[in-house]
């Protein structure tokens, strides 16, 4: 492997995160790079002539434009779709155009394909994402290079709740590029132990869930797994993903 890649270490939030009981501490972690991106996008960055160029050429992703609008800053927000929709407008105008203008027939069906391929460009991309995706490519290396050189680190991990199965597969693909091979094979197996232990406990208490609905088993405790099927949800595909960050940015 060539070039392996170097961050500076997050080494605070990754030990309050394996430390906090979390079904995924890096989905906890996500919530927060999320939520600092809406407040930074609704911020006093709004006036900022870099962001504002940044907005109009890739804007946010369908579930995070909605967490823009349910902010409730309507001025802040107002401002960027101000903009926003002036920049659509431009880009989208000879689609628009050729749209209006066609013949019926093969032109049409062209002119529809060119107008599609319009929206499919402008929303792809997310700087929220993209903000977040960053931050993830940090925390993942930081959980790696720390299991590999603090013990106490690594006893902490094997005694965690593990990840969700998506940020359990960043951190398998990730090691081959952060450790050599001998400790990113150690690395790997240790932590598919740790994650196959804890989908067998969520999955225990998944089943003892359905029990406790049996007529049979209405007077047996609970044990805490009231809400076993939203930690079985969590675990399976994670509660905070970043979903579509733009490729050719970094934030
Ligand atoms: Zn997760
Ligand atoms: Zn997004």
């Amino acid at each position: 492997m060539i070039g392996k890649p170097k961050y500076k270490l997050e080494t605070i939030p990754v030990w309050d995160g394996v430390q906090s009981g979390s079904e995924c501490f890096l989905c906890d972690l996500m919530k927060e790079a999320e939520q600092h991106g809406v407040d930074f996008y609704l911020g006093s960055s709004v006036m900022n002539p870099e962001t504002r160029v940044r907005v109009n050429e890739y804007g946010f992703c369908n579930s995070h434009f909605q967490m823009l609008s349910d902010a409730k800053k309507a001025q802040d927000l107002g401002l960027i779709c101000d903009t926003y929709l002036e920049e659509s407008r431009k880009k989208f105008k000879k689609a628009f155009d050729g749209v209006l203008n066609v013949k019926p027939g093969k032109k049409t069906e062209k002119a529809i394909a060119e107008l599609s391929a319009q929206f499919t460009n402008r929303e792809s991309g997310c700087l929220i994402c993209t903000q977040m995706k960053s931050r993830l490519d940090r925390y993942v290396y930081t959980i790696i290079q720390l299991w590999n050189t603090d013990p106490k680190f690594k006893e902490a991990v094997d005694e965690s709740k593990g990840f969700c199965l998506h940020h359990y597969n960043e951190l398998i693909t990730t090691a081959p590029s952060v450790l050599n091979a001998k400790d990113a094979n150690a690395f790997v197996k240790s932590i598919t132990e740790l994650e196959l232990r804890n989908l067998d406990r969520i999955a225990a208490d998944n089943l003892w869930l359905t029990q406790k609905y049996k007529s049979a088993n209405s007077n047996k405790p609970w044990n805490g797994c009231e809400d076993a099927h939203h930690r079985a949800v969590d675990k399976m595909v994670g509660k905070h993903r970043v979903l579509d960050p733009i490729a050719k940015i970094k934030l």
